[in-house]
């Protein structure tokens, strides 16, 4: 959090616009707007209500199946549940970990053939990396199925030099504490109908009629931003680059510090677009190394997390149909997500280098003949040969 936060929290003290009405979330909507093209957009209280609300515009209810890539996080598939309909996981494909082209071809075509058309299909933008959009595009738009982008961790990722977000006719973006830029809580909905955001609007203010007496004919929800948190987004939109520049660098760093160090590779950098690297997430070779350096990370006090666990894995979603998942369940059981953030000083990331160091190399030497022991019992894998 900078100064420009602050400044625009504290206009909204001072001139009490405390709830979800002010100016400072007008000022909020209309910058957002800006950063994806021209396109309208609400403001809502998280992600997850915005996903929520997408559902229901694409006329998501109950007994309908959505497809949704079987690697993400929980909330890109919760709300499909939220409306009586259920997900379809599809998996990830190796180049982007995003939602498999082929594999989704293959998934809607199943479907279809058992007179379940999907309604929907979510596709989500892992880790600041775009999904392979044309692709998806081509497959969606054969069978007449709209796509809802899950853009929660791509604020700044590009395909084709284009923010993501933009190109289906509905998409999300979050703002929860952990993104990119935060608004401590928070989320957006874009569209390319303006009809469409000013129907979530009205939904997220529990669908009130405007009349004076309290008048609902329609189900409403609590979903809208706060003028508080808007003022937080208004300060964050403005740092977006720097942020973007500063967890593209953690990773280069993170990325050069390991690249003689034999199997631990950084995610990869689809060549469609500008990956933002919001989490720095590496495929070490095999689970057992993968949680010896979480282990050894957290011997030393310091974070990190596995790469998000399969939906299809989750007891929640025992009963949903799935294509694949022997690719998501790979990267799951071999990725982790390192240290990321953008405050990250350099000291702080040479210390994380040097324990991931000391694991991948003493793990290598254990299973490598041609080893040197050193006087102090360290072990050192041999460059030789
Ligand atoms: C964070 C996240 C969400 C949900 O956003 P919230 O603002 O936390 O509700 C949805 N999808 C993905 C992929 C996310 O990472």
């Amino acid at each position: 959090m900078g100064p420009l936060e602050e400044g625009y929290v504290r206009e909204a003290f001072a001139t009490n616009w405390v709830s979800t009405v002010g100016p400072n979330l007008e000022a909020f909507e209309k910058a957002f707007s800006e950063l994806v093209g021209g396109l309208p957009c609400v403001a809502l209280a998280s992600g997850t209500a915005a996903i929520h609300l997408g559902l229901k515009l694409l006329g998501v209810g109950k007994d309908d199946e959505v497809i949704c890539p079987t690697l993400t996080f929980a909330a890109s598939a919760n709300p499909i549940v939220y409306e009586g309909a259920r997900p379809v996981f599809v998996d990830s494909e190796r180049r982007s970990w995003n939602l498999d082209p082929e594999r989704l071809a293959e998934a809607i075509e199943d479907r279809v053939k058992r007179g379940r058309k999907p309604k929907a299909v979510v596709v989500v933008h892992l880790y600041g990396q775009s999904a392979d959009l044309d692709a998806i595009e081509n497959v969606c738009t054969q069978h007449g199925i709209p796509i809802l982008e899950d853009a929660a961790e791509a604020l700044g990722t590009q395909y084709k030099d284009v923010q993501v977000g933009t190109r289906a006719p509905l998409s999300i973006f979050s703002f929860n504490g952990n993104k990119i830029i935060t608004t401590s809580g928070g989320g957006m909905l874009v569209a390319h109908d303006p009809a469409w955001v000013a129907k979530a609007r009205f939904w997220s203010q529990q669908s009130r009629e405007p009349s004076i007496a309290y008048e609902h004919k329609e189900l409403g929800y609590n979903y809208r931003m706060s003028n508080v948190l808007a003022g937080i987004g208004r300060g964050q939109l403005a740092v977006l680059p720097e942020r973007v520049a500063a967890r593209r660098a953690v990773a280069a760093r993170y990325e050069a510090a390991f690249r003689d160090l034999p199997g631990l590779s950084l995610m990869p950098q689809a060549p469609w677009g500008l990956h933002t690297n919001w989490l720095s997430v590496f495929l070490v070779d095999s689970g057992a190394t993968r949680d010896a350096i979480l282990q050894a990370l957290a011997a030393e006090d310091i974070e990190a997390r596995p790469v998000w666990k399969p939906m299809h894995l989750q007891p929640v979603f025992a009963d949903c149909p799935r294509y694949g998942g022997e690719v998501a369940e790979d990267l799951f059981t071999r990725g982790i997500c390192l240290p990321s953030s953008s405050s990250l000083t350099i000291e702080d990331q040479q210390r994380v280098i040097d324990v991931v160091s000391r694991v991948v190399t003493s793990r290598s030497a254990t299973r490598t003949p041609a080893r040197q022991v050193t006087p102090g019992g360290e072990t050192w894998a041999s460059r030789g040969g």
